[in-house]
């Protein structure tokens, strides 16, 4: 599993590319020059990594990544701060997760320090891509392929580790509506849906059409021995994203609560949903905020809302990183998720938002934002 990063041999482009104006940036449509990637085989584990001109694949129509997704991925931002120093943003917590989500796809691990390292050399050869307007950063998406030729489903005998990056715009901060699906499942206990893969993000969208959608997972409710539906996350067509999903309420005694799914099979372990609940637990907590990860359902959060008791609702990902929900749709019904008119995001996620960019631009000083 070991990768050599001194090894690291480089050939840059000839024909380097003109910058996208940001004003003009569609996500995931201006790559960057150049890719990072690493191949491993079973027998020789992983060659020396190479950073070559942005190119296409040659791949046998049998490969396996084409035939049965033998693939996992990762999202994540690269920014520029005032000083134009570059900063990556928790980038050992991505590494862990590809390595979790490999490791369920029967794909190779690597070790993390190695590809981090690699990653900060990548972003630096990319530097002139990576804006330095406020709201704007470098996406870099890594992904794992298995790239064996073969037919039958088995682990894959080699694989590819590669890096591609594009300039993006920050996103909107439009409250919107989401629309609950109970037709269709995300996940199931025991699935792959917790894990970053790419057949975890096409079946979402067929569900929601052209709407904003939130997936309900129903259940057998413990205590009451009833079905209810709890919460999943949410899968937005317009922003490009999947997102975890947090509420924050004041409970029947009048205690103020932030809330999200626990992750373990049916949640995606995500990264910003990370950083709220610990920001949550460091710097709410002490403000009188009891923060819970705790399964919730469709029914509380309709009870809580025709109560007046729901203050926000919002979505985390590190592509939009707070995304403000007005209302959502479910059986005919409207749940209303908290901002007042003419507001689009509550003092909560607000705050969060504040807080997690001022971490990621460098103007607090923080062990999350690493320094090329
Ligand atoms: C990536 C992703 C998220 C968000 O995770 P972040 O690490 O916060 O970007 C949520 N749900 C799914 C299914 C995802 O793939």
């Amino acid at each position: 599993m070991f990768i050599n990063a001194s090894s690291l041999q480089i050939a840059r482009t000839r024909t380097p590319k003109p910058i996208t104006p940001n004003g003009e940036l569609v996500f995931g449509e201006s790559m960057t020059d150049h890719m990072l990637v690493v191949e491993w085989t079973s027998s020789k584990g992983w060659d020396s990594p190479k950073i070559t001109p942005y190119q296409n694949f040659s791949l046998d129509p049998a490969t396996g990544v084409l035939q049965y997704g033998f693939h996992a991925f990762e999202g994540m931002k690269v920014f520029k701060d005032e000083k134009g120093k570059i900063r990556l943003f928790r980038p050992e917590k991505n590494m862990e997760r590809m390595n979790k989500s490999c490791a369920r796809m029967s794909l190779p691990s690597f070790d993390e320090e190695s590809v981090v390292e690699l990653l900060k050399k990548f972003v630096k050869l990319e530097e002139r891509f990576i804006p330095s307007e406020r709201g704007f950063s470098l996406y870099v998406r890594p992904n794992m392929i298995g790239t064996q030729q073969s037919l039958s489903v088995g682990p894959p005998n080699s694989a590819l580790l590669y890096v591609i990056a594009f300039p993006v715009r920050p996103f909107p901060t439009r409250a919107m509506h989401l629309e609950a699906v109970e037709h269709a499942l995300r996940t199931s206990p025991g699935g792959a849906a917790s894990k970053k893969h790419s057949p975890n993000l096409a079946p979402v969208v067929a569900p929601a059409g052209l709407q904003q959608t939130l997936f309900l997972f129903s259940d057998i409710e413990p205590v009451a021995g009833k079905i209810v539906q709890y919460i999943n996350e949410a899968g937005t067509m317009d922003l490009f994203c999947t997102m975890n999903i947090f509420f924050a309420l004041k409970t029947k005694a009048g205690q103020k609560e932030l809330v999200t799914a626990p992750t373990g099979s049916i949640i995606l372990e995500g990264l910003m949903r990370l950083c709220v609940l610990e920001l949550a637990r460091e710097r709410l907590q002490p403000q009188g905020w009891c923060v819970s990860e705790r399964k919730y359902t469709i029914e509380e959060l309709a009870e809580a809302a025709h109560e007046q008791r729901v203050l926000e609702v919002f979505g985390t990902s590190t592509a939009a990183v707070i995304v403000p929900i007005k209302s959502i749709g479910h059986t005919g019904g409207l749940i209303k998720c908290g901002p007042r008119e003419n507001e689009e995001m509550g003092p909560v996620g607000r705050q969060m938002r504040g807080w997690i960019e001022s971490i990621q631009y460098g103007d607090e000083n923080h062990p999350w934002s690493v320094e090329v």
